[in-house]
């Protein structure tokens, strides 16, 4: 946007500045936060697995006058006048997510993943239904099933998780619960599991009981769409996925199928069974940010984010942690923390003295509670995105083994050398990988 003159007076009924002032001058304190934020993203190598660092066109979509703009219904059914233009950027984004994923239907208005699978029950179950999804302490989600979220209060929930002995899913188990249970809808995916997902044994088991299969990619929607893991196509009835992990777009969810049977109660229930106006605006980000997926170099990105996330995990083991499940085939990992008598809360937080983001997470069987917890999960896609690969993480690896052996030494206050000497090197290696330079 290009303003050539900047009146110092009201215009119209608009406010003196209304039309002219920068965020900076319009309001100090909310820009103050934003360039810290923008300032912590560029100085501390971020390892949160579902976080990422989205392209300066994906922000500046999400930033448009398309904020403005009521487009309830779908392109060429709208409920308002004027929505030529979203039409084209709803149509583009539909589009660009039928290629990307390699499927015939597409709804891109969900504003979040929880709402991307509100709208997925409300279209295929009854409130009490029973489905079957990841079990919490396993890397499921809260909307598989959690007693606090709608999915595990409305409806009624039945969980498989992972064995004791290798960490891994047990397919034989999973066809197993759902034979006992009979459920209505079958999820698969979720948020800390590190190995490959067999998507066809899933179907076998939803077909041998006549429920639905809804994979969740969320997580590994980037590696999907760069090739990185076997895609849910054809396999799954429904899958959802968020924008804004993997895929590296605006922070919001997409639904996807094949069956053209499915297309009325998925749109009936995101809208407007679930949502009013969409979100103009990240919907244009998101028809960015999957054509940004298209291109060949994704497929490199994608590559590189699995590469990083193995070498990550032997450079962890190496020095000494226990990765769950003993490695990675994606893009995070668990690093059990146990056998150091360190919680993952206070390896969260010693980290982060040492400007390594991270999130505490329950491993597999976990003897201490969520807010507590024996782990934390790491994850790579951020840090290939500033152009890490395999030697910086290996070289992270050792980085997060030097400050849990801190904490290990001097309990929750941690080892304030070592974490100052980390510090130091993570501040080299941001600087030889800047993010949003010039911002
Ligand atoms: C992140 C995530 C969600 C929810 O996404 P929000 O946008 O945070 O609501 C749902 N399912 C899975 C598997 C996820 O990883």
């Amino acid at each position: 946007m290009t303003v050539t003159t900047a009146p110092d007076r009201t215009i119209g009924t608009a406010p003196a500045g209304f039309w002219t002032d920068r965020l900076s001058e319009a309001d100090p304190e909310v820009h103050a936060a934003v360039r810290g934020e923008l300032k912590r993203q560029q100085d501390k190598i971020e390892l949160i697995a579902s976080e990422n660092i989205a392209s300066r066109a994906v922000l500046e979509a999400a930033g448009t006058v398309f904020t403005n703009k009521y487009a309830e219904g779908y392109p060429g059914k709208r409920y308002y006048g004027g929505c030529e233009y979203a039409d084209v950027v709803e149509n583009l984004a539909i589009e660009r997510a039928r290629k990307l994923f390699g499927c015939a239907c597409a709804n891109v208005q969900p504003n979040s993943g929880s709402q991307m699978n509100q709208a997925v029950f409300l279209a295929l179950l009854e409130p009490g239904d029973t489905f079957m999804g990841l079990d919490l302490n396993s890397g499921g989600h809260l909307t598989h099933g959690s007693p606090v979220n709608m999915s595990g209060k409305w409806f009624k929930p039945v969980s498989y998780g992972v064995r004791r002995e290798d960490e891994l899913i047990d397919m034989e188990e999973v066809m197993a619960i759902a034979k006992a249970n009979r459920p209505r809808l079958i999820i698969a995916g979720g948020t800390a599991y590190s190995r490959v997902w067999d998507w066809a044994a899933f179907r076998r088991v939803a077909d041998e009981v006549g429920a639905y299969l809804m994979v969740d990619m969320s997580h590994i929607s980037g590696l999907v769409a760069g090739g990185a893991h076997p895609s849910p196509f054809p396999h799954a009835h429904v899958v959802t996925t968020t924008t804004h992990k993997s895929l590296r777009g605006p922070r919001s969810g997409v639904i996807l199928w094949d069956d053209e049977a499915l297309t009325k109660p998925i749109n009936m229930a995101v809208f407007p069974g679930l949502q009013g106006g969409p979100l103009m605006h990240i919907v244009a980000a998101k028809a960015v940010a999957f054509a940004e997926a298209l291109r060949p170099e994704f497929r490199d990105y994608a590559r590189r984010v699995v590469e990083n996330a193995r070498a990550l995990a032997a450079s962890l083991e190496e020095n000494g942690l226990r990765v769950v499940s003993g490695g990675t085939d994606n893009h995070l990992m668990l690093v059990d923390l146990s056998a150091r008598d360190v919680t993952g809360k206070d390896a969260e937080k010693g980290l982060d003295r040492a400007w390594l983001t991270t999130n505490k997470n329950g491993i597999p069987y976990d003897s201490r509670s969520p807010f507590v917890t024996s782990g934390i999960r790491l994850g790579t896609p951020a840090g290939t995105t500033r152009g890490f690969g395999t030697a910086e993480f290996a070289a992270i690896g050792g980085l997060i083994a030097q400050v849990v052996e801190g904490l290990a030494k001097n309990g929750t206050e941690g080892d304030g050398q070592i974490e100052e000497s980390v510090r130091g090197r993570v501040a080299e290696l941001c600087a030889r990988f800047p993010v949003y330079p010039g911002m």
